[in-house]
């Protein structure tokens, strides 16, 4: 559904993705794990082409990306949800999710009450300021505003960073409930515990480059690759 082919990038002069290729299955989470400034964020990045991609192609449901201005590929059925949770200052929480909204509400697959059916804690909170929430109820109602534009794939930017381990497990119940649903997810992580629960395919991204790719199951019983990751964060 998604496939990265041989993706360079770069920030300006500076080359951050060097030839990376990745492909995530229709309904499939695909969890992207490295080290801090390995490339996992530039990699969802040049998805969504807020990094200049300078050779290789990226298509989505076999269209080549590179043909659409990049305001509509969200459009296109691809959520972007950054690390640093873009919560809008002044606008409640039921305001933040309506000024996302894409399609008319009556044609949408995610009307507002089955985000809040998934995300109770929003339901609740639904007239306080987006920016007064817990860390947890940011990502929630971040990753129930890009539910607001009906993705068929979710790019999820390190969601756990800086939750609590219980915070956690709720999310990664909430995200396997949005798979079961059929969303495919991209993962950028370095949480070991959202990935074991919910990851069909893992890759590991290290200066720019994909060093190895397989099922779950693969990655747990290659030594090489997951001590890769021991020196993670
Ligand atoms: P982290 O977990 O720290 O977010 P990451 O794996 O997401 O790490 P990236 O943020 O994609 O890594 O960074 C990949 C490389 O690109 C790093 O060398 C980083 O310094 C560089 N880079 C990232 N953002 C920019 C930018 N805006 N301008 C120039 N270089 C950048």
């Amino acid at each position: 559904m998604l496939e990265l082919e041989a993706v360079h990038a770069a920030y300006g002069a500076t080359p951050a993705l060097f030839g990376l290729s990745l492909t995530v299955a229709p309904g499939q989470v695909a969890a992207l794990l490295g080290r801090n400034g390995a490339g996992k964020t530039t990699t969802l990045k040049s998805v969504v082409r807020l990094v200049t991609i300078t050779a290789g192609r990226v298509r989505f449901r076999g269209e080549d990306l590179a043909r659409l201005p990049p305001h509509r590929i969200a459009h296109a059925g691809i959520a972007y949800v950054p690390e640093e949770r873009r919560i809008i200052a002044g606008l409640t929480v039921e305001e933040n999710l309506r000024v996302t909204r894409r399609p008319p509400a009556a044609r949408a697959a995610w009307p507002i009450d089955r985000a809040y059916d998934l995300f109770p804690p929003l339901a609740a909170l639904r007239g306080r300021p987006g920016t007064r929430l817990s860390g947890g109820e940011q990502q929630m109602l971040c990753i129930a505003r890009a539910l607001m534009l009906d993705p068929a794939i979710l790019l999820l930017d390190e969601p756990t960073e800086g939750l609590a381990p219980a915070v956690i497990e709720v999310l990664g119940e909430r995200l396997a409930t949005l798979k079961a649903a059929g969303l495919a997810i991209l993962l950028a992580e370095q949480s070991s515990v959202l990935v074991a629960r919910l990851a069909d395919t893992v890759h590991v991204i290290d200066r720019g480059a994909i060093r190895y790719s397989g099922t779950l199951a693969d990655f747990r019983a290659d030594r090489q690759a997951t001590e890769h990751l021991l020196f993670v964060g």
